[in-house]
C-alpha cells in the first residue's frame, strides 16, 4: 500500500465511523506514524508504507474510530504557537483559551517589573507556559489538584525552557497557596454543568478528564470560591482573568462586581463571550 492509498483508505475508514474531519485526522495520524510533516506525505505519496508502519497506522485509526481525540493519539497539541504534550490526564488546550493567555500577556507587557501570576487549574500547563514564554519578566505559580496533570505541565515547562519561572503546586483551588500579593490570578476552570456532561461530544465526554470539565450543578462551582478568595491573594489593583463557557459571562461579571471594577468581557472568534477580566477594588 502506498502512502497516498493509506491516506485514502484511512479517510474512508474514519468517514464510515462518522468522524468529523476524516481526511485531516487520517493525515495527522499517518504523519505521527511516519514522524514526518504533511508536506512530506504529499511529496512521497507514491512510496510504499512498510508493514510496521501500516500496522501502527491501522491500530491508531481504530483508536480514533473509538472516539479518542487525535491529540491523545499523537500526544500533542499546538497552543500559542508552542507544542504541548498532552495525555488523558489533561484537557486538550483549545484555541479559544489563547484569548485568555493573550489577555494576561498584554497586561504583563505594560509592566516594567516582574509580574507575579497565579494560575488555578493549570492542567497541561498551556496557559502558564505560554505566559512564561512570552513574558520574560514573569513568575508564575501554577496550581492543580491532579498530580498527574502536574507531571504533564512540568514536562511542557521543561520542553519550552521556562522551568526557572514556573512553580507548580498541588492544590485544590487556593488550599495550599501560601504566597500572596499576585499581580494577576488567571483560571480556565472546569465549567460544564454536571447535568450536561452526558450530552457532550463523545471525544470530550469519554476521553477528557471529568475533573477538568465538571463545574458542578450550574457550571459555576469554581468561579464562586475563586472570586471569593482572590482578593486575599492579589495585590492592590491586581487583576482576575477567567475563561468562561457559553452564556456564563454575565453571571461571572455579576459575581465579580462585589470586589472587582473595570470588568471587561472579550469574545472569541466565534463571537462567544469567552474571557472575563476585572481589577480588584482597593486592597484586601
Ligand atoms: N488551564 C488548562 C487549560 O486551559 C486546564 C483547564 C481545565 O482543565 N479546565 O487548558
Amino acid at each position: 500500500m502506498t502512502i497516498r492509498e493509506a491516506l485514502v483508505n484511512g479517510t474512508r475508514i474514519l468517514n464510515n465511523e462518522k468522524i468529523e474531519a476524516p481526511a485531516v485526522d487520517a493525515g495527522v495520524i499517518l504523519c505521527h506514524v511516519l514522524e514526518c510533516d504533511r508536506s512530506w506525505l504529499y511529496a512521497h505519496g507514491a512510496e510504499n508504507l512498510d508493514t510496521g508502519a501500516s500496522e501502527k497506522y491501522s491500530l491508531l485509526l481504530f483508536k480514533r474510530c473509538s472516539g479518542m481525540p487525535v491529540q491523545y493519539i499523537t500526544g500533542k497539541q499546538e497552543f500559542m504557537g508552542l507544542d504541548f504534550h498532552v495525555n488523558r490526564n489533561v484537557l486538550i488546550p483549545r484555541p479559544e483559551t489563547e484569548i485568555l493567555a493573550e489577555t494576561v500577556i498584554e497586561l504583563g507587557k505594560k509592566s516594567t517589573r516582574t509580574l507575579k501570576v497565579l494560575e488555578i487549574g493549570t492542567g497541561s500547563g498551556c496557559i502558564a507556559v505560554s505566559i512564561a514564554y512570552y513574558l520574560r519578566n514573569s513568575f508564575i505559580m501554577a496550581a492543580d489538584i491532579s498530580e498527574k496533570a502536574l507531571e504533564i505541565a512540568r514536562m511542557n515547562t521543561l520542553k519550552h525552557g521556562v522551568s526557572g519561572r514556573i512553580e507548580y503546586i498541588r492544590s485544590n483551588i487556593f488550599d495550599k497557596i501560601v504566597m500572596s500579593g499576585f499581580d494577576i490570578i488567571v483560571s480556565n476552570p472546569p465549567y460544564a454543568k454536571h447535568m450536561e456532561i452526558p450530552g457532550l461530544q463523545r471525544e470530550v465526554r469519554d476521553f477528557e478528564p471529568e475533573l477538568a470539565l465538571d463545574g458542578g450543578e450550574d457550571g459555576l462551582g469554581f468561579y464562586r470560591p475563586i472570586i471569593g478568595k482572590a482578593p486575599e491573594f492579589l495585590k492592590e489593583n491586581g487583576n482576575l482573568a477567567f475563561e468562561v463557557g457559553i452564556h456564563q459571562a454575565k453571571e461571572v461579571v455579576r459575581l465579580m462586581k462585589s470586589s472587582f471594577s473595570a470588568i471587561n468581557i472579550k469574545k472569541d472568534l466565534a463571537g462567544i463571550e469567552r474571557v472575563v477580566l476585572g481589577r480588584l477594588i482597593g486592597s484586601f
